[in-house]
């Protein structure tokens, strides 16, 4: 009998509905303002190794009808020189967003660069503003990542609530805030991370896992529940091929479904960062109205967890 294998959850045709409402509401956006909403992508440096990620982002902008706005610093700034840089852009109101190039150089501070970000402008979810709304159960700008991470279980029709789910990574901007959005959706979850004792029993636990740990093969199908849901974050370049941290042969013939890599959550992410983007853009128009009129109609930035706005009661979150 051959081996049974897993669905494949593929981000595209997700992110293709994303970018189309988010073109949509730029449309109207622009209608009504008389200008496009703006991101701004900081980049310490052009050779850093996320300036192919960052590329991405900017062609995504111009096919959105978003005005990407590459804002470039000399990789010998300092530190008080970008964040003077981004200061400027928390004050320029036709910037709507702010995304910065990670990882930073070595002599600037994470920390000094994300204070220095306007909360209302963090559209990659990184301000201690935003990721304390999040972990109190309030709608801030969520990391796209571990936003996608959960989105593609949502639109591929995944049950979340009520089964155990764990996620093998903690950092603040995939593994922590992944965790947060699968508790909201009423998961029992599980963190697991570099000096959890014995990873293959939690990951055995698990109904749906998220690996997100930049460990290529970390996961192997032998250590998986047979009928898991793996969506898989990480990408690693082994042999000049990119690869996640879940091996994907041998996980597929155990799992009920999968998240490739590539294909997956990477072209969720950059799309939902636009709609987070219209969503910024939404919110700052609505603040900049005296009369504090409503939001209009948003399509896009009205995806779960992409609210600046909604209390945590409207969802019921106890
Ligand atoms: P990170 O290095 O900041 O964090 C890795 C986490 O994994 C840490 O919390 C660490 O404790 C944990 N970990 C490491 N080794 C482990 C092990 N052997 N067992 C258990 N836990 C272990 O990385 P990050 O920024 O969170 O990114 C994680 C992965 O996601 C990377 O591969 C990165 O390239 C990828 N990523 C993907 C996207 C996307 O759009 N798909 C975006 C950002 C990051």
């Amino acid at each position: 009998m051959p081996a049974r294998s897993a669905r494949l959850l593929l981000g595209a045709p997700i992110a293709a509905e994303i970018r189309q409402a988010v073109a949509e509401d730029v449309a109207s956006y622009r209608e009504r303002v008389g200008r496009a909403p703006a991101l701004a992508v900081v980049i310490i440096g052009r050779d850093a190794p996320s300036m192919v990620y960052l590329r991405q982002i900017l062609k995504g902008c111009e096919k959105a009808g978003i005005d990407g706005r590459l804002v470039e610093i000399g990789d010998d700034a300092s530190e008080k020189a970008v964040v003077e840089a981004i200061a400027a852009l928390n004050a320029d109101p036709t910037v709507t967003g702010i995304i910065v190039q990670m990882p930073l150089p070595p002599a600037i501070r994470l920390r000094a660069v994300v204070d220095a970000i306007d909360p209302a402008k963090d559209i990659d979810g990184i301000h201690p503003l935003n990721a304390g709304l999040l972990r109190l159960g309030y709608d801030g700008f969520l990391p796209a990542t571990a936003h996608a991470a959960v989105e593609i279980l949502r639109r591929s029709g995944i049950e979340i609530e009520g089964r155990r789910a764990t996620v093998v990574g903690r950092s603040a901007v995939v593994g922590m805030p992944a965790a947060f959005l699968l508790v909201r959706e009423n998961a029992t979850v599980t963190v697991c991370h570099s000096r959890t004792r014995d990873l293959r029993h939690h990951v055995k636990d698990a109904e749906i896992l998220v690996v997100a740990a930049g460990h290529a093969g970390l996961i192997t199908g032998d250590m998986l529940r047979r009928g898991v849901v793996v969506v898989d974050v990480g990408i690693n370049v082994v042999d000049g091929n990119v690869v996640g941290d879940v091996d994907f042969e041998s996980a597929r013939s155990v799992a009920s479904a999968i998240t490739p890599v590539p294909g997956g959550v990477g072209p969720l992410t950059n799309a939902l960062l636009l709609a987070h983007l219209v969503r910024a853009a939404q919110a700052q128009e609505a603040n900049a109205a005296a009369s504090g009129g409503g939001f209009g109609t948003c399509r896009a930035g009205s995806i779960r967890g992409t609210s600046a706005r909604r209390p945590a009661a409207s969802r019921g979150v106890p």
